[in-house]
């Protein structure tokens, strides 16, 4: 079969990957401790799920409108009121099957070939495969853990085109769990200001954060007086343990969510309408499980760490938000495990896998040679375990 060229241009989810073959180990019947997951270990909350049922008892299982029903994106104007302190209106918001599509609809709709676009590494693995499937090109920047995963403003400069089209930015990170500084997000928008980039902010994790209150990108724009075109992509996923429903939405100009719109319509009519109903108690109902859940995250995060930077030769910076650790393991890159070199990341999590049957992320797939990626969606007694398991093979490494 001769498949379009998109087909090959575009690279699979190798963080998909790694979870399936964990499962098919664990399938196999092996005692497997799960790193790898991108998703809350707690249970949609039950008033969630109560709205769910009535929705189908009360027949809400036809086609919505196309932007998502009008409740929901009312509910999704209230929220942002109450926790981002913005005012926009329904017109402004479009609901999705989960942000992941909202990502995509805002590069389709923004970007073509010609155009490029900014992205920091290390990067969610999507990123640059969006802009790709725009046949917009991904122009990578670079940033280090010492600088908290934040750009230098010159290395944004200094990969400027005349034909730069926008930027993408994801505070806090997956993979990294950093949350960059107002200072910082202040600068990178004046540049896009200036530069008339757009700029597409996913604030994926933006209620997942442990030592500070969050400020979403188009709040301190509107701060600062800063006229940015900034498109926001939110979920339903990780704020409310929702993955499964499929449910995300994203808010801007009205332009260029119609056009967003328009896509969508010929893609997928609109998401799903029980999943819609049911973020409608999500986001406007009691909130007192999102609280618990983030004490939950930050007390864990914070044992994870501390036990990772006490391993020999690891270290890890105390991730802001998500639920992430992403500890340098570059000390063991060219070493050899039982006769055999580790080339890179990639080589690390498969030992880790196959020898200990513990499933992490290689950071090199997120751009970021030599770290890889713990997800803290997991309890301590297993995180402890896990990292046990760690411990035994890399003093094992010479
Ligand atoms: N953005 C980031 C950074 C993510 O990590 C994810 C999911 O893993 C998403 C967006 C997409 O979330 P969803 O499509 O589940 O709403």
């Amino acid at each position: 079969m001769i498949f379009a060229d998109r087909v090959n241009k575009v690279k699979p989810s190798f963080t998909l990957e790694m979870t399936s073959r964990a499962a098919e180990l664990k399938h196999a019947g092996y005692d497997v401790i799960n790193f790898s997951a991108g998703q809350p270990d707690f249970n949609t909350p039950d008033n969630i799920i109560g709205a769910a049922k009535s929705a189908m008892d009360n027949g809400l299982t036809k086609y919505t409108a196309g932007a998502g029903m009008i409740e929901l994106r009312e509910a999704i104007c209230k929220k942002v009121e109450r926790e981002n302190k913005i005012n926009i209106s329904p017109k402004q918001v479009l609901v999705s099957n989960g942000e992941k599509q909202s990502l995509y609809l805002a590069c389709q709709a923004l970007f073509q070939a010609g155009d490029e676009v900014i992205i920091f590494s290390p990067y969610w693995v999507s990123f640059p495969e969006f802009v790709t499937l725009s046949d917009a090109k991904p122009v990578l920047v670079d940033t280090e853990s010492k600088n908290n995963f934040e750009p230098n403003i010159e290395d944004i400069l200094s990969v400027a085109r005349s034909h730069t089209k926008g930027i993408i930015i994801n505070s806090p990170s997956n993979p990294t769990g950093a949350v960059w500084s107002e200072e910082k997000i202040i600068e990178i928008l004046k540049i896009a200001e200036e530069k008339n980039w757009i700029v597409i902010s996913d604030e994926c994790y933006e209620r997942l954060v442990f030592d500070q209150k969050i400020t979403i990108s188009q709040k301190i724009a509107n701060d600062n007086n800063l006229k940015t075109e900034i498109i926001t992509c939110m979920s339903m996923s990780k704020t409310y343990a929702m993955t499964g429903w499929r449910i995300g939405y994203s808010f801007g100009n009205i332009d260029i969510i119609k056009a967003m719109s328009k896509i969508q319509g010929q893609a997928t009519s609109c998401a799903n309408s029980i999943g819609q109903a049911a973020s409608i108690e999500a986001l406007i109902g009691n909130q007192e499980n999102v609280d618990s859940m983030i004490e939950v995250f930050k007390e864990r995060r914070d044992y994870m760490v501390e036990i990772l930077n006490n391993l020999p030769e690891v270290e890890c910076r105390l991730p802001g938000g998500a639920f992430y650790a992403f500890p340098s393991f570059n000390s063991f890159v060219g070493k050899n495990y039982k006769n055999k070199t580790i080339k890179d990341s990639f080589d690390l999590c498969e030992i880790f896998l196959n020898e200990a049957y513990v499933a992490t992320i290689p950071g090199d797939g997120f751009g970021a040679p030599g770290y890889v990626r713990f997800s803290y969606a997991i309890d301590k007694k297993t995180i402890k375990d896990g990292l046990g398991r760690i411990e035994k093979i890399i003093k094992e490494i010479k």
